[in-house]
């Protein structure tokens, strides 16, 4: 199934979306909900039923929202694909570390302010950056709470899946050494166009990959993960107990500006395509 929210009469509505993503029903009118919030869905848990969208209203993507507001920080992993770990490393902008395969997960956080529309212009911040960067990625919904989660047990607590792009200002980035400006300006994480629940997906098949005006930078099949998702799920829920709704951006593959020499930042009105086989994509143009 997949969720997304729409911009409906001056509120965002969340809706069940058609498999072929033409169709939709509000979720409403399937759902006992106090409102329309995936992560209130999410934490109630119990199975969901079938819903025949076949009678369901034309989907607009231009109204589409990001499918859920984060109730804390994003967790990312950085450097988490073999090729882009070792493009960082030789940019020049990397601060984290000398090595260039981490031995343990990077993990840094972008603020739930970061979110944005699928389909949204994401701001430029001029006089704050000039060195803008994309980074596709996929990211996994908690559904059931969990601390200490084994990887065994791991995928087991995934609700869903949806796209990032994890917006960078690698200025920033380099600058401040911790990450965390760099990655969390106002916008800096368009997602969606929606959730897709974890039965649907077949991780195993999945590739992400990223087009900057129509020319295909990156691309790369998620079993490239250096650090799989039951590892990154164990690592973070170790000390941290893990919540429904919680997110998790799960690194980019190689071809990010910086593995460029020169870099090929993107600049204002260039536009970023980002798919990922299975949930759909997202289309962002620099404001
Ligand atoms: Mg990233």
């Amino acid at each position: 199934m997949r969720f997304a929210r729409i911009q409906h009469q001056d509120r965002l509505q969340l809706v069940i979306v058609s498999d072929d993503g033409q169709r939709f029903k509000p979720a409403a009118d399937v759902f006992d909900l106090p409102a329309d919030d995936l992560v209130e869905l999410i934490a109630q848990g119990g199975r969901l039923p079938a819903v025949d969208l076949s009678d369901g209203a034309a989907l607009d993507l231009a109204t589409l929202a990001a499918p859920m507001t984060p109730r804390r920080n994003i967790f990312c992993v950085g450097k988490n694909y073999h090729e882009h770990a070792s493009e960082f490393s030789r940019s020049g902008f990397d601060s984290s570390a000398q090595e260039e395969i981490p031995q343990a997960p990077i993990i840094f956080t972008k603020a739930p302010s970061t979110v944005t529309g699928p389909f949204d212009a994401v701001p430029s911040h001029p006089g704050v950056t000039e060195q803008l960067d994309y980074e596709a990625e996929l990211a996994v919904v908690i559904g059931r709470p969990g601390l200490a989660i084994k990887r065994e047990d791991a995928l087991s607590h995934v609700w869903g899946y949806t796209i990032v792009n994890d917006f960078t200002a690698r200025d920033l980035q380099k600058k401040h050494r911790q990450w965390f400006l760099g990655k969390s300006l106002d916008g800096f994480c368009p997602m969606g166009p929606w959730v897709v629940t974890a039965d649907a997906i077949d991780l195993a098949s999945m590739q992400v990959q990223c087009w900057i005006n129509g020319e295909l930078r990156q691309s790369a099949p998620v079993n490239d993960l250096i650090f799989d998702i039951p590892t990154l799920i164990e690592t973070i829920s170790a000390g941290i107990e893990l919540q429904p709704g919680d997110i998790i951006a799960t690194g980019t593959p190689a071809g990010v500006g910086i593995g460029f020499t020169p870099p090929k930042f993107v600049q204002r009105g260039d536009t970023m395509r980002i798919a990922i086989s299975g949930i759909g994509e997202i289309e962002n143009k620099v404001h």
